[in-house]
């Protein structure tokens, strides 16, 4: 039996101040504490602090805060209207009652399904335990990750509202010991190099209080997501796809994938490709091509370079129809 204290502060103040972990939802953290891979002797509930509002900001954005279920955000008005991916995104990830519990910052905070990560018995991963190896790289690995990988880990990132998040530029906002600050999505997540165990910039004490994501009119958007079945499955390749057409040219497009990365993956390259061109299914393919170029995949899920790309490319035909 693992011991652990147990707090709910009803401020962020006394929140932030506090040291052990924060607990919202709890479809991550408990189930990892069942397993034995986090034992944090400190538990802080943060369900209490005002943060379950989602709140049209003036430039015309929206501002979500962290307590948010993901079956109220997915459903929010504001969301189905101007942030399709959104909405799509998370209802094809997990089942309605896991989002009826999890959390917009829970979900940002999602670790990895690494069947190694999970097991404590399963032999060395770097994540769980740095410095162990990797059982991964010689184990089982269709699952795992083509993009972002290093020599220490091939863990692929599990969520699917981070990969649309990601294509919508979405903000996080953090408070902690330092102050308040901001950090851009595409600069939250960390590759794993050679510290997997470190996964984002936050600090110890950090809480994430809310998302804001930027105007997107006129833009449409798609998540698609292909996996081995059509329900409370992880995604084995996925995009996210936010585009401006213009007589039949692309005026600007955001492309992020999900199940083939390290972390939610923007393709820059995909864009480049994109920018200018005229839609159609050559564009699209040359794009899916830039989109997986770097891509090292191992024996098992090496599937999933194509897979991607074919993901990628219907994306954009369906975004752009
Ligand atoms: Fe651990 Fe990463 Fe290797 Fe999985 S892929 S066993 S999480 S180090």
């Amino acid at each position: 039996m693992h011991s652990f204290t147990y707090e709910q502060p009803q401020t962020i103040e006394k929140a932030i101040g506090s040291t052990g972990r924060f607990i919202a939802g709890g479809t991550t953290l408990v189930d990892l504490m069942k397993l034995g891979v986090e034992l944090p002797p400190a538990i802080v509930d943060v369900t209490a602090l005002p943060l379950a509002q989602v709140e049209v900001l003036p430039n015309g954005g929206l501002r979500i805060g962290a307590m948010v279920r993901n079956s109220d955000l997915a459903h929010h008005p504001e969301v189905l209207k101007k942030y399709p991916v959104l909405s799509q995104a998370l209802l094809s990830g997990a089942s309605p009652q896991l989002r009826n519990m999890a959390t917009t910052g829970g979900n940002l905070l999602q670790r990895t399904r690494c069947p190694y990560f999970r097991d404590p018995t399963s032999g060395g991963c770097n994540k769980r335990n740095p410095g162990t190896g990797c059982a991964a790289m010689e184990g089982h690995h269709r699952m795992m990750a083509v993009l972002g990988t290093s020599d220490h880990c091939i863990a692929t990132h599990p969520s699917d509202m981070c990969v649309a998040m990601t294509a919508l530029e979405a903000v996080i906002y953090i408070e902690g010991a330092k102050g308040k600050r901001s950090v851009a999505i595409g600069d939250f997540y960390k590759l794993p190099g050679d510290t997997p165990n470190i996964e984002n910039v936050l600090e110890p004490g950090d809480l994430i209080t809310h998302v804001e994501l930027p105007p997107a009119i006129g833009s449409r958007q798609v998540y698609l997501k292909l996996r081995d079945r059509a329900s409370y499955e992880f995604a084995l390749a996925s995009a996210a796809v936010v585009v401006k057409v213009d007589g039949g040219h692309i005026h600007s497009v955001r492309v992020a994938m999900g199940g083939v990365g390290t972390r939610p993956w923007r393709s820059h390259e995909a864009e480049a490709a994109l920018t200018g061109k005229t839609a159609n299914p050559a564009t699209f393919k040359a794009a899916a091509e830039a989109a997986l170029k770097n891509a090292k995949p191992h024996p098992e899920n090496a599937f999933k370079v194509e897979l991607a790309r074919r993901c990628v490319s219907r994306a954009l035909k369906m975004a752009t129809a």
